[in-house]
């Protein structure tokens, strides 16, 4: 039977090895709402061993694409069955506001279809013949699955995120472990529910709950883990990093940003604030490619500051599960105080802070903040430079097209972009000149489960998502036969 205390091995709903716990927390409420198995690297090599005898000896590699098809599309049917009760799970463990977790669970399971599609596909594009010039040879590129998959994810869309490694790992045939954030475990292990209810074979697809420096350091050193796929922070994706380096292991890594998103003053100032709140307010700016950093062309910036401080204010801030709520709080007291530091530094910074920023009269406890503005946000500050993933922007004026792209590319980071203007010739020219891996032309953040998501620089290696997000998890073997009647006639003439 399922249970939060429980890991997801081989199959069965395990106690850890060492039969640790830690909790889950409301961060609306700061209440305890869950005991969470806490897994060692004992549990992890159990959950290894099994993804590793699913792959060597069991069925999931062997079946056809159209076989794991089936699988895949019951998991995004039992996904939207339940999805009001997981919708409510999320929120209560991240904070969102309910109707954006509704919209990540329809995003997760349509995922889900888009990865059973390309899985049946895989039967007939699996294998492509390769014209050699040299005619006494027969040669194909195969595509076959890369093997066992680990994948670590954060918190700030556990289901989708989840959907995101593990619909395109098991539409590849791998079997894989997969360790959410430890502050959003519950829906990962939902997940773990309805692939067994959805008939995916044991040891397909494990879940280990447990720390990051202990559950997701062991498994990101597990030699017997073929690819490694994450999603997080630089300096942890930096860590993964150099422990693949010591088995020599496939990754992709998706990281932070700082993305930019550039305003030209012809473009309508009802829809330059509507997309620039949402690129930077959505998910409480606790989003990889928020648009936290706003370039608004000279003769429009005073009009759209006012506008956005006032448009800003509107937004109501309360628990994600009341109605009407669009910000709820951050994912936990550490993230909120590292926000809150980040709004202090700003202001010592001699950025000027226009709205926000404290935490909502209204609103006691939990991790509220009302969203922030910074306007005339120096070049070389730390809050311009450094990603603070929660609900503050940061404003600048520019001069011209030029000095726009050029302070846009400024930056260490390159996971998105957007620019806005009346003029599309303008728009198009600027996003072929942006260094991101996602630019948006008069909009900012809709994700398409069909398009390339991944980044530029340090936000990250690889692209997920489309066919790009199969690839990742499938390798390319080359067979190549010798048809020719005649002695190869080296050694032997
Ligand atoms: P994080 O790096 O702290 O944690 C991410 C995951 O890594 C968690 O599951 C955590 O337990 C695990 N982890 C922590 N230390 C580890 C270690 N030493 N070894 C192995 N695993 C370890 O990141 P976070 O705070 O959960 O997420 C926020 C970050 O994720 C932000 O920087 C954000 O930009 C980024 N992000 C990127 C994308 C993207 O698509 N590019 C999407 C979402 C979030």
């Amino acid at each position: 039977m399922k249970s939060y205390e429980c890991l997801f091995i081989d199959g069965q709903w395990v106690a850890p090895v060492r039969d640790g716990r830690f909790e889950s927390i409301d961060p609306a409420s700061e209440a305890v709402i869950a005991s969470v198995a806490a897994a060692t690297s004992e549990d992890v090599d159990l959950a290894v061993a099994a993804a590793r005898r699913a792959f060597d000896q069991g069925p999931w590699p062997r079946m056809s694409g159209h076989e794991r098809a089936q699988v895949l599309r019951r998991i995004g049917q039992g996904i939207r069955e339940r999805l009001d009760e997981l919708a409510r799970i999320e929120v209560r463990d991240n904070g969102k506001p309910l109707p954006e977790a509704k919209w990540d669970l329809g995003d997760a399971a349509g995922c889900f279809d888009f990865y059973a599609d390309l899985a049946a596909k895989l039967d007939d594009s699996a294998e492509t013949p390769i014209a050699l010039a040299d005619e006494r040879f027969t040669s194909i590129a195969r595509k076959e699955p890369v093997g066992v998959a680990g994948a670590i994810i954060p918190w700030n869309f556990p289901l989708l995120m989840a959907a995101w490694k593990v619909a395109p790992a098991l539409a590849a045939g791998c079997t894989m472990v997969l360790k959410p954030s430890e502050l959003t475990p519950l829906s990962a292990l939902e997940l773990a529910d309805i692939a067994a209810h959805a008939g995916l074979p044991a040891g397909v697809l494990n879940v280990v709950t447990g720390l990051g420096h202990e559950a997701g350091a062991a498994l990101s050193e597990h030699p017997d883990i073929d690819k490694l796929a994450f999603t997080g922070s630089v300096p942890t994706g930096s860590r993964i990093m150099q422990a693949a380096a010591r088995h020599i292991k496939n990754i992709s890594l998706e990281l932070g940003g700082k993305s930019p998103f550039i305003v030209f003053d012809d473009s309508d100032i009802d829809a330059a604030v509507e997309w620039i709140m949402f690129g930077i307010f959505w998910n409480q700016g606790e989003v990889c490619s928020a648009t936290s950093r706003v370039l608004v062309q000279r003769d429009l910036y005073p009009r759209l500051l006012h506008r956005l401080a006032e448009e800003t204010r509107r937004i109501r801030i309360g628990n994600g599960l009341d109605e009407g709520v669009l910000l709820g709080p951050l994912v936990n007291r550490a993230q909120y105080e590292k926000v809150l530091q980040a709004i202090a530094r700003g202001q010592e910074e001699g950025a000027r802070l226009i709205s926000g920023g404290s935490r909502p009269a209204h609103l006691e406890r939990g991790f509220f903040m009302e969203p922030a503005i910074f306007a005339d946000v120096p070049v070389d500050s730390w809050i311009w430079r450094e990603e603070i993933f929660g609900p503050v922007v940061c404003v600048r004026p520019f001069d011209d097209e030029a000095h726009a792209v050029r302070e846009a590319n400024d930056s260490r980071f390159g996971l998105a972009a957007a620019v806005m203007s009346r003029d599309l010739d303008r728009c198009e020219r600027v996003a072929r000149t942006l260094r991101a891996g996602i630019v948006w032309i008069n909009c900012s953040q809709p994700t398409f489960t069909e398009a390339p998501w991944g980044g530029y620089k340090q936000s990250g290696i690889g692209r997920e998502l489309g066919e790009w997000g199969l690839n990742n998890y499938l390798e390319t073997k080359q067979i190549t036969r010798y048809d020719s009647s005649e002695p190869w006639g080296w050694y032997l003439n």
